[in-house]
Formats: structure tokens, sequence, C-alpha cells
């Protein structure tokens, strides 16, 4: 049997943290069991559901990589298939139309209420009966699932394991709604059933749904998936995770500068576990990852972990991945990628220092453009009257350089520092200042190669004039 795995969103609004999680889960599953991977978008409730929803959550699952081996599949276009099934179970006496009033519903919950009753729709309340008998062919009604009246259903749930509920527990289920709707558990049943899936991995909202669903299976003669119900995300502060701890979209974490495979790698681990492992590549991920090493309880978001898990992939990925997502941050900040270095060799200088591919590319910035002021407070500690000299002296040797390489541009450091008999942050410093417009770099040598001749040459130029112009105002 080939294992197949969906995710199923409803539209309402972007991919968020908790449903990110869901998929990939479902995703790496399919991955694992060499199986497959269905998109379906759950878009029965018009009045909820955007089509600028479902592009979010399109765009998020692509921008994680959780690619899928079928759909998106809309329910909004299976009404058809759905209404056959409801009268299939008409048919079959598995299902009934029923005509009590919204009204009649009410008056019967509240006298249950009143007596301390636990309130439920019962099929055989004198009230509804006699509603029913009332009704003519054509007058508004719902249709009803018969679920069975004895017994108890029971599944093995891969996390949470087992789960046994009374069908004295469930009361008689609205498929089709009086306008011709059918209902969220009845499509999911049929979609599922429709396309294969073997098996449900979805959030823990969903476990009290499952035990109805499972009777709708049956009924239809449909094989039940296995089901893993996943624990509920928590913000740092131990409240259910919500738009106030801040990102909570997927396409917020990409504006914000993390990798995706960070964040994936964040996700798994944010209840699922390998013995103590951290880091997971996507291949082991895939490899590793089982539905029964996920965890029972609810996992807590640490914005600091997945910072220092983004440092570390944006280290040591391959250059060439991190600069696919750099691009776009250069983008957003204006910069212009082809009016300087290849963005691989700013990445392997600067990428280390950086927690964020908006730092990195904030911190790449004075390699692509030019500035016309330096940053006030390392201008004033470092462009002082001192630094004239080793400035110049430095400017004459990097003019003569024929070959512009690291090696060599540390060497002009070095001999400056000899001829001058100076320490080296009186011409580091200074030097820095005059090439990158700060007093933050990696080191100097390797910046000014890969800045380039001209520019470092016309920035030193520009820092003497800075220093000129300073000491003639002190006079
Ligand atoms: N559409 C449901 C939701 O977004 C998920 C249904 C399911 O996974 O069965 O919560």
């Amino acid at each position: 049997m080939t294992v197949k795995t969906r995710f199923a969103p409803s539209p309402t609004g972007y991919l968020h943290v908790g449903g990110a999680r869901t998929a990939l889960y479902s995703w790496l599953y399919a991955k694992n069991q060499g199986g497959e991977f269905v998109l379906r978008i759950e878009d029965t409730d018009l009045e909820r559901n955007s089509q600028e929803a479902v592009d979010a959550i399109l765009e998020g699952m692509q921008w994680m990589g959780l690619e899928w081996n079928e759909g998106p599949y809309f329910q909004s276009k299976r009404f058809d298939r759905y209404n056959e099934m409801v009268d299939k179970l008409l048919a079959e006496d598995k299902a009934y139309k029923c005509y009590a009033s919204k009204e009649l519903l009410d008056e019967i919950r509240a006298e249950q209420e009143a007596a301390k009753e636990m309130p439920r729709y019962d099929a055989n309340h004198p009230k509804i009966v006699a509603a029913n008998e009332a009704a003519k062919d054509g007058d508004p009604c719902v249709v009803r699932f018969r679920n069975p009246k004895e017994g108890s259903v029971v599944f093995e749930d891969q996390i949470r394991g087992r789960i046994e509920i009374g069908n004295d527990q469930l009361d008689d289920l609205i498929i089709r709604r009086t306008d011709g709707s059918p209902t969220y558990n009845f499509v999911v049943v049929v979609d599922d059933w429709d396309m294969g899936i073997t098996h449900v991995v979805r959030g823990e909202d969903h476990i009290n749904n499952t035990p109805r669903q499972i009777n709708i299976y049956e009924a239809l003669g449909a094989p039940v998936p296995t089901f893993a119900h996943c624990a509920m995300i928590l913000g740092d502060d131990g409240a259910k995770l919500s738009k106030r701890h801040g990102a909570v979209s997927v396409m917020q974490y990409r504006d914000e500068g993390y990798l995706p495979n960070a964040l994936n790698n964040y996700l798994v681990r944010l209840g699922w576990s390998h013995g103590d492992q951290e880091i997971f590549s996507q291949e082991e991920m895939i490899n590793l990852f089982s539905l029964d090493a996920i965890s029972k309880s609810a996992s807590a978001f640490n914005t600091d972990k997945l910072l220092w898990l983004n440092n570390h992939y944006i280290k040591t990925s391959e250059p060439e991945y991190v600069a696919e997502h750099l691009q776009w941050h250069l983008g957003e900040q204006g910069i212009n990628k082809d009016n300087g270095p290849a963005i691989t060799e700013v990445i392997k200088l600067v990428g280390e220092r950086c927690n964020t591919l908006v730092e990195l590319a904030q911190q790449s910035r004075y390699f692509y453009e030019d500035f016309s002021e330096f940053e006030a407070g390392a201008a004033k500690k470092h462009l002082r009257g001192v630094a004239k000299g080793p400035l110049e002296l430095a400017l004459s040797k990097v003019e003569a350089l024929s070959e512009w390489t690291t090696e060599n541009l540390h060497n002009v450091i070095k001999e400056v520092c000899e001829e001058l008999e100076i320490g080296m942050g009186k011409i580091g410093m200074p030097l820095r200042v005059a090439v990158t417009g700060g007093g933050q770099s990696p080191s100097v040598d390797a910046v000014m190669q890969l800045i380039g001749k001209e520019r470092v040459v016309a920035r030193i130029k520009m820092a003497l004039e800075f220093i000129a112009e300073r000491e003639a105002n002190a006079q």
C-alpha cells in the first residue's frame, strides 16, 4: 500500500506556523515512506475564504519547499460528488432528512438545559418526531447522519495512543445543511477516501471530530485511514501561539530574514525528536522522521533558538543556497546585486556574523553602493589627524598594487605598520571606516579585496578629504 498523506488548510488567512508544522510533518511522513503528499484547499465556507488566503498558503508551502504530488484540490469544486454521497446514504437509510426548525431545536435544548441534561439532538424526541411527521416533501430540511446507537468507536492515534468514544456521546450529525451545502465532517471523509489518503496528520483541535468521521467512513464502506493528531504550539509565555507573539505567518519569517531550511529544521524539532540531535539536513529529516516520535504535549515557540539555527544555516549552507534567498532581501533593501561582487563571495565573508538575511543584506550594502557620508561615531573616532599619514601611505601602496589579492592587501597593511612604526589598529580601523563607511566589518584586507580597487582608492581619498576638512574646521 502506498502511503498517502495530505495537508488540508481552510483558506481563512495566511499559512501560520502551526499549519506549517502540520504540513511539514505530513510531507515528511509521506517522503519517509516513499509515499505521496496531497494538498487540498478546504474552501467550503464561502464567507470566510478568500483567494488571497489561497495564494498565501500556496506561497508559504512553496517557500518552505513542501512540494505536493497532487492538487491543490478545491472542495468548492466537488459539491456534486458530496451530494452524490449524501444521496447514497439517504438511499441506504444511513442518513435521513430532518425538518425540525432551528427554533424548535433551540426550544428543546433550553428544556434539556433546564432539566440539567446534556443538550443533544435526539431523533426520537416527541417534538422532533411530530415536526417530521407534519412536514411535506420540499419543505426546508437538513440531512443528518444516522450515527450508530450502540457500541463505541476505537482508534489507535499514532501520537496519542488508543482512543475510545462511546456512540452514546455522538449525536446524529448534520451532513447537508438546509441551503444544500455539505458540512466539514462529511466532506473531509469523502475527500480522504476519494483521494486515497492512508494517514491523516492534523492538529489536535480535530481529535473530537475523528470518531464521528470514522462512523461515516464505515457507513460509506470506505477504509478508515490511520490518524495522528499533533499537539498545539504555545508562545514563549505558555499561551496558545497567536498573532500577539509576533511573527506567526510563514511568509513573515521570510520577511524577517530566515532561511526556509532553518525554519523547517526549527519546526521539525518543535514537537518531534530524534535523541538530542538538533540539526537535521532535509535528507536526515526525511530518513529519520516517524509519527510515533512526535510529542504528545504542547511545545513552546522559542525565537532565540530559531535565530541560532538560522545563523547556523547561513554559516554552513552552500553559499549558492543562501544567495538564492538573500537576493530577495537585497531587492527589498534596494541594493543592486549587479553593481558589485558575486553575492556568494559576500556571503562567505559576512554570513557568519549575521543571524538573519535582513542583517546580511544590510551588511552587504557597501560592497554594492557608494556612500556619501561616514557613520558619525566611527568617523569621529577613527578619521582623525593621526590617521592621515597611515591612510596616505596605504593609498599609495594600494594604488601601486598590480595584483588585487587579499594577501597583497594584508601585506600593504603590514608594511604601513612597519614603515610608520605604528600598531595594527592605527591603520586597520581608519581603513575600515574609509572603505566600509562604518566601524564594523570582517577582516579589512578581505573586505577591500571584494570591494575592488577602484572603489577602495576612491573611498580612501574621500576619507582623507574628510580628515582635511575636519582639521580645517578645527583651526
Ligand atoms: N481544514 C481543516 C483546518 O484547516 C483541517 C481538516 C483536516 O485536516 O482534517 O483546520
